[in-house]
């Protein structure tokens, strides 16, 4: 970064009648200008992340904050009697879903803070995750079009775009290069497809709805094109430097997918490898088995792709061939290991007409991981444990991470601050030293306070703005935030909800402090019941805040369009992270580190990372509860009926609400819908923990009455914090799997 070029730029900029938009793109540019090329990357080892989804957020505030002139730039606007808030509403590149995406934009902040060679390959889509609005409490989905203001952090690599052939179509893969700052500058680049028409609508949406066949087939060629386009690149720079000897191809390249989605460019790899460079198709696999790695996400079956050949044949005939000649090695190599017929069916790649990723991957993949220690013995003795019998050394665990830079230093600068103040380390440059925070004092939880209410004050002016809800500071802060799905039992908290209300007015709870809860999630756009839980949680917020008895005791609020920015300032504002999902069902989630980092304490099961960050904080400083993996297997064993654990007045008023006309559904069915199947089915034992979930929560708000107490509990999470920041995870990454 050229600083003074920066000063210089930044100093003749005239901010006179120039609106925000024209401010934000002069000074990316000039940001962009002035930070120095994409660090070199020929003649050594690097590592490339190919991921369907990165949840970037804003760059803005983060880029300027990496190359070192957000503090200027702040000072600079200030001066002109403007705002660096101001750019807010501008940018959010929401290129992703949730927690995977999230976490392959966390992996790239990281690798480029230490300095490690790793970029990113993915897809430029038109319009990210859609904008979500509430209209009568229900969602309405409205199109992101994240590039309407500019896009002044990518750069067009027109002279490097490459066709990528479908049997019936040809489109062009165009780069566009996102430069990510830190030690060194690495690479995201993301693919634009275009074309005709119908080559064009490739990178036009982040998961178009697949529940057609057209649907399911434009999935596919998303995941070709920017894995292909991605292949083609990687197999062609090598044989411009050394000719054809792609045996040592893995010396220099290793990749790593990123879930299922990208796993069918090994087979593009054999392809390349076979039918460009003429080897043999048994060399070409050896080749591909040195060079690919897998991170599994989740066990839940629908997320483990499988793909009807009928349609690979339709668009990609080569590659379903390739697969299935992969798939007969595989068979062969089980084989010879000894398996016997169900083992080798359970690994196997093709059956039934359909292709099975998830075991190509595992099959290529030197090494596959999960995301935390639960998820991956999960793996070991469930999901892959044939794979595990013989192939002892391929599974592994990298329990996941998040970025402190824009998860505490961006942030919650303010705490940031205090840990400078108290800690006088670089614990900016070198997370682990974070622990030395440990043995704080009664001063420093006085100062962490503080800070705890500053942002907590921050967080609900924001909230009062943006949704109209107004909620006192003196209020304990409950929030559950992430994507939308019944494992994550939002509804189980809405019960809970109702259950504190009920007891509020009637007296059982009379000394409750007043305590505020935040929801906020996206449903996936088809996803029936997780739309009909976010009525209901809205109907709970109308009823509730409108309740004048409660005014001073309780409140709900279900934020608009849950996003990367939003997420930053609920993390620091929060009290307390609520992480319920049931046990087993969560990989390891990243939410709850970053409420950790920022001083929540935990309220969840054993569950995902969960269960290693209260064996760091302490589980004397978090609120654990409900069914452990094994309980639920038992349980299951033994035939589980929900309808028995309705043995509490406010617990059955809490779920009847559902059916007896305490709230609307606008008519649909869907509120009785999602009754029955509570009740006949429950397969997310909602109301199995639902009892342990609200004595723990009433727990949260006794033990809260102590001031200086909790905020311990809250201080301890965030010294013990530094383990989940993703430094520590691209580390082990880069030692186990990758060598660089
Ligand atoms: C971190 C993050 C997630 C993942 O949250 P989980 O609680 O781990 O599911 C999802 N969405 C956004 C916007 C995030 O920042």
């Amino acid at each position: 970064m050229d600083k003074t070029l920066f000063s210089d730029g930044l100093n003749g900029l005239d901010t006179k009648n120039k609106d925000a938009v024209t401010l934000y793109n002069e000074i990316s540019l000039l940001a962009m200008k002035c930070a120095g090329d994409i660090s070199e990357t020929k003649g050594r080892r690097n590592a490339y992340y190919l991921s369907m989804e990165f949840l970037i957020g804003r760059s803005f505030y983060n880029n300027l904050m990496e190359l070192g002139v957000l503090e200027e730039t702040d000072k600079f606007l200030s001066g002109k009697g403007l705002d660096i808030r101001m750019f807010e509403e501008i940018e959010d590149a929401a290129l992703g879903n949730g927690g995977l995406g999230r976490l392959a934009a966390c992996f790239l902040d990281s690798a480029a803070g230490l300095g490690l060679p790793l970029h990113g390959y993915g897809i430029r889509y038109k319009y990210g995750l859609f904008k979500q609005a509430f209209k009568n409490g229900f969602q309405e989905e409205l199109p992101d079009d994240w590039q309407r203001f500019g896009d002044p952090w990518s750069i067009r690599r027109e002279d490097e775009k490459r066709l990528i052939e479908f049997a019936d179509m040809k489109v062009y893969a165009v780069p566009y290069d996102m430069p990510v700052f830190g030690k060194r500058i690495n690479r995201l680049r993301l693919f634009q497809a275009e074309g005709d028409g119908e080559a064009q609508k490739i990178s036009e949406y982040l998961y178009p709805a697949d529940d057609t066949k057209e649907g399911k087939i434009l999935r596919l060629r998303q995941e070709y094109f920017f894995s292909a386009a991605a292949l083609g690149e990687l197999t062609e720079h090598f044989f411009k430097q050394y000719g054809k000897r792609f045996e040592k191809f893995p010396e220099y390249n290793v990749i790593q997918l990123n879930d299922t989605h990208p796993v069918i460019c090994t087979a593009e790899f054999i392809r390349l490898l076979t039918v460009k460079y003429k080897f043999s198709f048994s060399s070409a696999l050896d080749i591909a088995k040195r060079t690919f790695n897998y991170t599994n996400h989740t066990i839940l079956p629908e997320a483990l792709e499988c793909w009807d050949e009928e349609y690979m044949r339709a668009v990609l005939p080569e590659i379903a061939d390739i697969i299935i000649r992969i798939s007969v090695y595989a068979d062969r190599e089980f084989q010879s290991l000894g398996c016997d017929k169900e083992q080798a069916k359970e690994m196997a790649i093709y059956k039934g007409g359909k292709f099975y990723m998830a075991n190509l991957a595992v099959y290529i993949a030197g090494k596959v991981n999960g995301v935390a220690e639960l998820h991956t013995e999960i793996l070991k003795n469930d999901l892959f444990k044939t794979v595990n019998r013989f192939y002892p050394e391929k599974l592994q665990n990298k329990t996941n991470g998040i970025t402190h830079r824009r998860w505490l230093e961006l942030c919650n600068k303010e705490l940031s601050e205090l840990l400078d103040r108290t800690l006088n380390n670089n614990w900016r440059g070198d997370i682990s030293r974070l622990n030395e925070l440990n043995g704080f004092n009664g001063e420093t939880a006085d100062a962490f306070i503080e800070v705890k209410q500053t942002k907590k004050r921050q967080l609900l002016n924001y909230i009062k703005d943006r949704e109209g809800v107004e909620i006192p500071e003196n209020f304990l802060v409950f929030a559950q935030v992430k994507r939308l799905h019944e494992y994550k039992r939002q509804l189980m908290t809405a019960f809970a909800v109702l259950e504190v209300y009920y007891g509020v007015k009637s007296g059982k709870y009379h000394d409750l402090p007043p305590c505020a809860f935040i929801f906020g999630a996206k449903s996936a756009p088809s996803y029936r019941r997780a739309k009909t839980i976010i009525k209901f949680i809205n109907e709970i917020a109308a009823k509730i805040n409108s309740d004048v008895q409660c005014a001073e005791r309780l409140k709900v609020v279900f934020v608009q369009n849950y996003n990367v920015s939003y997420a930053e300032k609920i993390v620091a504002g929060t009290d307390v992270s609520l992480q319920v999902s049931t046990a087993g069902l969560e990989a390891s989630g990243t939410g709850n580190m970053k409420f950790m980092m920022n001083g929540a304490v935990t309220c969840g099961t054993m569950d995902g990372a969960n269960i290693e960050i209260v064996e760091r904080a302490g589980k004397e400083n978090n609120y654990i509860f409900g069914a452990t993996v094994e309980e639920l297997a038992r349980l299951k064993a033994e035939g589980y009926s929900p309808s028995e654990y309705l043995d509490n007045p406010e617990r059955c008023k809490a779920v009847e609400s559902l059916i007896d006309g305490t709230f609307s559904d606008g008519g649909t069915g869907n509120f009785k819908e999602l009754y029955e199947s509570l009740i006949n089915e429950d397969n997310y034992f909602v109301l199995y923990d639902l009892e342990s979930y609200v004595k723990t929560i009433i727990q949260v708000c006794t033990d809260c009455k102590d001031k200086k107490t909790f905020a311990a509990k809250q201080l301890a999470n965030v010294a013990n914090s530094a383990f989940f920041s993703s430094d520590r995870t691209i580390k082990q990454y880069a030692q186990d799997i990758w060598k660089i």
